[in-house]
């Protein structure tokens, strides 16, 4: 084989390389097939092959590549703000594009800034976020993210934030509490956090609705959220919430926090938004927010390049067009429900699997060593990675996360299959997952 110049992530990975896609299934060049049973990380929502989407990118190339935002706007971007903000919860108004999901917390974190600046509050300068979250690689994203394993090489460059308890019921709620007193109580350290930080020196809390990367789609309890939101409310704290991951219908509401009743001040988006067709993401925001920096220094003092990018922006139109025109937000519901009833029946009583949890087709297995304790494997044995690998061999793609060295949470594996994907092929899906984990516990 010819030496690669291609950075990999995984240095010493042979990978095969991929030349096709047909509906939920990634073709690589020896025409081994792959059902996508995570879309990648949670982004092929549409599946490998939207005549729509492949059509809105070629026809917008065709018509305008490329306009910088500083000179011109665009059709496809103004457009898919309108359907975007038509759609959204609360009184979001605005819509910044960017190329991915840390890009959009990085935007998001420093529009919350400079928010209060120009609302006469510089000292709100503190973030709180969540242990076992996960808000993108870059340092201000990894800085607000409180997964430790991908943390751990990079502290000396990280700015300091707080971070309180997630909202993760399975490894955390004692069994002589209530879920709805356990949500409340985890809630309230985010009180008990900006008491301690100084009551107006916070400038925002930002949470994933639905825990993705960290923890394996972890949902929160009812009410948690509310809580949350009240807490905000009362100090002048703006709530952000990432749904790079758990957004744009993969819950079973185009808005993931839509299932818990509450809107955000920022709203973040990715993944799901261009399904793999083109990278875009997004940062919604309220008006009050923009009205604020709009009467004031008139500048968001942030940018990149290819922000609002019109053949991205022409693709995520064509992408939430078919979301909501096919209402598949409803598809996924439906679809959800049969994936989980089906993973219940195949790994509800198994010795190794602790947990399994999500929402729509956003569903987390979390494997134990022990079910009883709910103690999980050693991380030294690495069992996300082997599944993942095992599950490849059987040609089915899933997202493995590793637990982590404090125990804190144990290895799970992640499924976000596209909305498409018919019960038969989500049942092989399982059938193909189970064979995986077999082979992986018996290896032990
Ligand atoms: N936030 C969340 C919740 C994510 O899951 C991810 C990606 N896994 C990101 C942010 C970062 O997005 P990207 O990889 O597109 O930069």
């Amino acid at each position: 084989m010819t030496r690669s110049h291609v950075f990999p992530r995984h240095c010493h990975a042979a990978l095969p390389t991929a030349v096709g896609g047909e509906g939920c299934y990634l073709i690589d060049a020896d025409g081994k097939r792959y059902f996508d049973g995570s879309g990648g990380a949670a982004v092929s929502c549409l599946g490998h092959s939207n005549a729509r989407v492949r059509e809105a990118i070629k026809a917008q190339v065709d018509q305008l590549a490329f306009a910088h935002t500083g000179f011109f706007t665009s059709d496809p971007a103004e457009k898919l703000a309108d359907l975007l903000i038509a759609n959204a919860p609360g009184d979001l108004d605005r819509v910044y594009f960017v190329s991915g999901g840390s890009e959009a917390v990085e935007s998001a974190i420093k529009l919350a800034r400079q928010y209060h600046v120009e609302n006469g509050e510089p000292q709100r300068r503190h973030l709180i976020a969540r242990r076992q979250s996960y808000h993108g690689n870059t340092i201000g994203a990894l800085s607000a993210g409180g997964n430790a394993w991908r943390r751990q090489q990079f502290g000396p460059l990280l700015v300091e934030m707080s971070h309180i308890a997630p909202c993760y019921e399975y490894a955390d709620r004692p069994e002589d509490e209530t879920p709805e007193a356990y949500g409340q109580r985890v809630a309230n350290e985010l009180e008990a956090e900006i008491l301690r930080l100084g009551e107006d020196s916070v400038m925002a809390f930002i949470a994933e609705p639905v825990v993705g990367a960290t923890l394996g789609a972890v949902p929160a309890v009812p009410g948690y959220f509310k809580r949350l939101r009240e807490i905000c409310d009362r100090y002048g704290v703006l709530l952000i919430l990432d749904e790079v991951m758990c957004g744009m219908g993969r819950t079973g509401h185009l808005f993931a926090c839509d299932g818990d009743g509450i809107a955000p001040d920022i709203l973040c988006i990715a993944k799901g938004l261009g399904a793999g067709y083109q990278p875009i993401g997004a940062m919604l925001c309220s008006a009050r927010i923009y009205d604020t920096i709009a009467a004031g220094t008139g500048f968001f003092q942030h940018g990149h390049t290819y922000i609002g990018h019109p053949v991205a922006a022409a693709a995520g139109l064509a992408v939430v067009s078919e979301l909501l025109e096919r209402d598949l937000p409803a598809q996924v519901r439906t679809r959800g429900q049969h994936l989980q009833a089906a993973l219940e029946q195949r790994f509800g009583q198994h010795a190794h699997v602790g947990d399994i949890r999500g929402r729509g087709l956003f569903q987390g297995i979390e494997f134990v060593a022990d079910r009883g304790t709910k103690a999980p494997f050693d991380p030294a044995l690495g069992i996300a990675g082997k599944v993942k690998k095992a599950a490849f061999a059987e040609g089915l793609i899933c997202y493995p996360m590793p637990g982590t060295r404090d125990g804190r949470h144990g290895d799970h594996v992640l499924l976000a299959p596209p909305f498409i994907a018919t019960e038969a092929e989500l049942d092989e899906m399982v059938d193909r997952l189970s064979r995986a984990v077999d082979t992986v516990i018996l290896g032990l």
